[in-house]
């Protein structure tokens, strides 16, 4: 009881001291702490007592945002067992691979994402048992989910692990190559929680809509900090702009998070009301660059609203660096500064430390970040150099030490030898007031070895032309750095946190003349 070393010990300090107080909402329902806390303790039970969880045991779970996967995360975490969150979009083929590579031997899943599994679950063997919420395929061997919350005899389940313990493998592939499960510890989580619950400085009347997935790092930070404070959670299946401002208006929360993405949807929708967004007191944006555009709109049109810049990724527990509200403008395109348990420095490719202003990849060290690839030590001495991650993103410090993201190493753009950072591009198509969404990414070219290549959407109802667009940059970028062709998309290809898929842009752009 006077611990609170993992993170099933500071969820129960939460239900122990506001027991009444909403938890999670989801749809027309609603859990109090209390009511959390006695699901999570069946299934932990359950799963111990029933199907053999043992300590260190793997367990995926595969949900997208609801009841189940809080209910499942904490109770695998209080058994002592390692969660693997498995992302609602992959395929077949990818779910294999991260339930083979974590040996997983439980997989507790939603109906909806049967489809995914039913072709390959023959192909899984580590598997022993299969748990599915809602409507139970007529399979044999599958269970249903409310096998696990059956009331238990007995006393409650509880394994305390140290917090420097794996609580969960988060595969990490969203936008490179094949996923590799970043090893997640207790004390990770919580300082990611902590962190996020002191920026906002959540309060017992704070409350925050969920809606990014959860079971990326992002969403799972704000969860848990949310979980900290014991404040409610709203949680939106998957973001829509029109739903999420109606529900903004309906619950309305004091606290968003989200990638800049989804603050351009809101803003830019014609159903954007500034009345649901009055009791916003703060908002985070992160996940990906930010552009300055998007920060001065965020001021216009919710004023009110502290808005911070948070940079973090997989590999460190998420929320590893901090722009603070007072600097969103003086900076704005800066990342800030480091959170406690967080060190960051720029270096070049040998590892050395480079001087103010100079460009180099970001390397972070500290107890946020993580124990290294899941059974995978080349990954991970490549990764972790002396201690330090090396992020794979490109930045510079200034004197005053705040990061500045360039680019992300394999998003950089060779143009006959000239290095083009995609992200300055991308800020001057977001100032071009047409522009909805840009992507800027570099395709094969026989002349000068790679081009660049704009992806556009444009606002509902506005058209322009290529050359239009341009004849803008030219004011604003050197010649080399104009994109050579400029598409125009309906929609840009994303994961699901919201982030840009460029190589599947490159890939359908690989040969240029
Ligand atoms: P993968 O690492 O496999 O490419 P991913 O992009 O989905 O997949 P994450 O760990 O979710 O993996 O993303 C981390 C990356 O997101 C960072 O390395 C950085 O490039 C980018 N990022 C995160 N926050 C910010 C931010 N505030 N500003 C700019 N870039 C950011």
């Amino acid at each position: 009881k006077n611990r609170s070393a993992n993170i099933a010990e500071m969820f129960w300090k939460t239900v122990n001291l506001f027991p009444d107080r909403l938890a999670l909402v989801y749809e027309d329902q609603q859990l109090t702490y209390a009511q959390v806390g006695e699901r999570v303790n069946r299934v932990a039970y359950n799963l111990t007592n029933h199907y053999g969880v043992k300590p260190g045991d793997r367990v995926a779970v595969l949900f997208g945002n609801g009841f189940h996967f809080p209910i499942c995360f904490f109770a695998i975490a209080q058994i002592g067992a390692i969660s693997v969150p498995l992302n609602t979009r992959l395929t077949g083929h990818e779910i294999i691979h991260e339930i083979e590579n974590s040996k997983s031997k439980i997989l507790i899943m939603e109906d909806e994402f049967w489809s995914q599994i039913i072709l390959i679950k023959n192909q899984i063997p580590s598997i022993e048992s299969i748990f599915i919420s809602g409507e139970i395929p007529d399979e044999p061997a599958i269970l249903s989910f409310d096998t696990l919350l059956k009331p238990y005899n007995g006393e409650q389940v509880f394994i305390p692990v140290k917090e420097t313990q794996a609580c969960s493998i988060l595969y990490t592939s969203g936008t490179t190559g094949t996923p590799k499960g970043a090893v997640l510890t207790h004390r990770g989580l919580i300082g990611t929680g902590m962190n996020f619950a002191c920026t906002f400085q959540l309060q017992q009347e704070d409350s925050t809509l969920l809606a990014i997935p959860i079971f990326h790092i992002t969403g799972m930070l704000q969860f848990l900090g949310s979980i900290y404070r014991g404040i409610p959670v709203y949680l939106m299946r998957t973001f829509k702009t029109d739903i999420a401002i109606d529900l903004i208006g309906h619950y309305k929360p004091t606290i968003l998070v989200g990638v800049p993405t989804i603050y351009w949807f809101i803003l830019s929708s014609p159903q954007f009301n500034p009345d649901h967004f009055r009791q916003v007191r703060a908002l985070l944006y992160g996940g990906a660059p930010a552009p300055v555009s998007l920060i001065k709109l965020l001021r216009e049109k919710i004023p009110q609203a502290k808005i911070h810049n948070g940079y973090g990724l997989t590999e460190g527990h998420g929320l590893d660096t901090l722009l603070p509200d007072e600097d969103a403008l003086r900076k704005p395109d800066s990342i800030g500064l480091p959170v406690p348990l967080v060190e960051c420095k720029i270096v070049d490719e040998k590892g050395a430390s480079l001087e103010p202003n100079q460009i180099g990849e970001l390397a972070v060290r500290g107890s946020k970040i993580m124990m290294g690839y899941w059974e995978n030590q080349q990954a991970t001495s490549k990764a972790i150099k002396d201690g330090w991650l090396r992020t794979g993103d490109l930045a510079k410090m200034d004197e005053e030490g705040y990061v500045y993201i360039v680019d992300r190493k394999k998003d950089i753009i060779n143009r006959g030898g000239e290095k083009i950072y995609s992200i300055e591009v991308e800020n001057i198509l977001y100032s071009f007031p047409k522009v909805l969404e840009a992507t800027v990414f570099g395709a094969v070219d026989e002349k000068y070895g790679e081009q660049v290549i704009a992806a556009i959407v444009l606002k509902p109802g506005e058209s322009v032309t290529e050359d239009e667009v341009k004849e803008f940059c030219k004011t604003k970028l050197a010649k080399y750095k104009i994109p050579k062709y400029v598409e125009f998309l309906e929609q840009l290809p994303r994961n699901a946190g919201g982030k840009v898929l460029k190589h599947t842009l490159r890939k359908s752009y690989s040969i240029i003349n």
